[in-house]
C-alpha cells in the first residue's frame, strides 16, 4: 500500500507539488519557493540572515531537509537523479 496522499490541495495538472516553504534554521525565517520540477537544489540562501543552507545528511536537497515539502522526484517516489 502506497502512503496516503497529504494536502495536494496545490496540485495543479501535474501530480507533484511545487510549492514549499523553507524555513532557516539559523534564524528561522521562511520563505515560499517554487521547487524545480527536474533538478535538486543543493544550496540555499536564506533571504533572512544570508545563511547558506545545504541538505542534511542523507536528505538530496535543501527542499527536503528544510521545506514544508520535499522535492517532486521524492513526492513521487522515484528517487532523485543528482544522488
Ligand atoms: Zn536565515
Amino acid at each position: 500500500m502506497t502512503r496516503p496522499r497529504e494536502d495536494l490541495a496545490a496540485a495543479t495538472d501535474s501530480s507533484a507539488v511545487l510549492d514549499s516553504v523553507v524555513t532557516c534554521p539559523a534564524c528561522g525565517f521562511t520563505k515560499l519557493e517554487v521547487m524545480p520540477t527536474d533538478a535538486c537544489q543543493f544550496f540555499y540562501e536564506c533571504t533572512g540572515c544570508k545563511t547558506v543552507l545545504r541538505p542534511k545528511r542523507g536528505d538530496c536537497c535543501v527542499f527536503c531537509s528544510y521545506g514544508s515539502v520535499v522535492c517532486p522526484p521524492m513526492q513521487e517516489q522515484r528517487g532523485c537523479g543528482c544522488r
